[in-house]
């Protein structure tokens, strides 16, 4: 979203024009964040055989899938239904990787009927695919290296306590069961979690990945999953793709010559794909003060947009109808029957009741983390594409609550003898 001449503009296309056009609140993505993005990646790891996974989770809606498929990059799933998605966004099922964490076996066995690569994520399911396919399905191994990164513990997974991957102690079994069954392995991946600190952390997974690959010699992938941190604040941290670039395709490059062949270097990114892509475009309901703070109350809630409560993350706040305005200090919260902050002692243009109020990094974990809490439809979802606004996802009605709902009958007579 850019400012010219005193407007917030999206490829051009006025921010208030598409509010006007589709309502509030609203969910919209700038396909051009997204190729750029792909584009940087790709342009980091020159001379290595790179391939890009979209982790789906991130941002789910068919229209986005189908745009990353467009940029011929391929995906991660953590469910079928995920999977179901990206078929329907045409991705070939060789082309989805489905990655389970705990996932029942009835899952686990329709997404190899649909030939989804599988990313197994356990040793019991290791020994069940050698029990029920032998050597006939290819698969690859989470691994949990035990290296503890992320922003926050609720997003680090490969710390030694935690519930994802094979543990890299029991190097031994594994091999056990694969040799046991004779199963095709094909890849290993790990994936830490999000919002690495360090970049170096990617160095690290190598060392553990290179070392547990000269177990196999018949390898396709090395996947280093994701955990690149894009800025959420003006002046944050982020990753620096050009430096982890030249470091991680070194590396892989000479691990490549030692193991004597070419292997595909894959990447999982989520946030690092879609989040700057997206906005959640608010209206202010009303702006009220106490002795102490002025808070300014938005259209939309955790139910929304959950990252700041649930992972104390910070977004961005642009007065879009505002964007001039004397500055002065608010509390930005929702409408939820619950504390429900977005943002404290926020500087931000004067906000007036009716004012649009933008989230910025919305794109990732917002729409699809979002709920019906306090029963509330979600948003619609909007992509700007080439120049123009397309409805990508319908608001929810009252009737969409209702849904599925099976309203009973109840004898009130029975309430009456309990009364008594
Ligand atoms: C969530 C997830 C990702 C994506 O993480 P980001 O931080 O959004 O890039 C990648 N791989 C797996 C297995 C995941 O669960």
């Amino acid at each position: 979203m850019q400012l010219n001449n005193q407007t917030y503009q999206i490829q051009g296309v006025n921010v208030l024009d598409i509010a006007d056009e589709f309502g509030l609140p609203l969910y919209v993505y700038d396909a051009n964040k997204i190729i750029e993005k792909i584009g940087a990646l790709r342009d980091a790891f020159p001379g290595v055989n790179l391939k890009i996974k979209y982790a789906a989770k991130a941002l789910t809606n068919v229209s986005i899938l189908k745009l990353m498929r467009l940029q011929g990059i391929d995906i991660e799933v953590v469910s079928v239904n995920e999977a179901r998605l990206a078929l329907l966004a045409g991705f070939e099922p060789a082309q989805i990787m489905f990655t389970p964490s705990g996932n029942s076996w009835p899952e686990i066995q329709e997404a190899l009927e649909m030939g989804l690569q599988l990313n197994a994520d356990s040793l019991p399911l290791l020994e069940l695919i050698g029990q029920m396919y032998g050597n006939k399905y290819p698969v690859a191994l989470r691994i949990n290296p035990s290296i503890t990164e992320g922003g926050n513990l609720k997003i680090q997974t490969g710390h030694g306590n935690s519930k994802f991957g094979i543990p890299n102690d029991y190097r031994a079994e594994i091999k056990g069961i694969v040799e046991k069954y004779g199963i095709p392995l094909v890849g290993l991946h790990i994936h830490t979690g999000s919002d690495f600190k360090d970049g170096n952390t990617f160095l690290k997974i190598a060392d553990v990945l290179f070392d547990l690959a000269t177990d196999y010699p018949n390898l396709r992938f090395i996947d280093f999953g994701s955990g690149f941190k894009v800025a959420y604040r003006p002046g944050d941290h982020f990753t620096d793709l050009t430096d982890l670039g030249k470091k991680v395709s070194a590396a892989f490059r000479s691990f490549c010559d030692r193991y004597g062949r070419e292997l595909e270097l894959c990447f999982e990114p989520g946030k690092l794909l879609v989040s700057e892509s997206g906005h959640l475009l608010t209206e202010v309901n009303v702006v009220k003060k106490n002795p102490t703070r002025t808070f300014a109350q938005v259209n939309s809630g955790l139910n929304h947009l959950i990252r700041p409560m649930m992972y104390d993350a910070y977004h961005h706040i642009l007065n879009v109808s505002n964007p001039t305005g004397e500055e002065h200090l608010y509390d930005v919260v929702g409408y939820i029957c619950e504390t429900d902050t977005f943002a404290t002692d926020r500087m931000l243009p004067e906000v007036r009741t009716g004012d649009v109020l933008s989230f910025e990094n919305a794109g990732a974990y917002g729409f699809s983390m979002s709920s019906n809490y306090n029963s509330r439809p979600r948003p619609a979802e909007v992509l700007v594409y080439e120049g123009k606004p397309h409805l990508i996802r319908q608001r929810e009605t009252f009737e969409d609550l209702l849904r599925g709902q099976e309203i009973i009958e109840l004898e009130t007579t029975v309430l009456n003898k309990i009364e008594r």
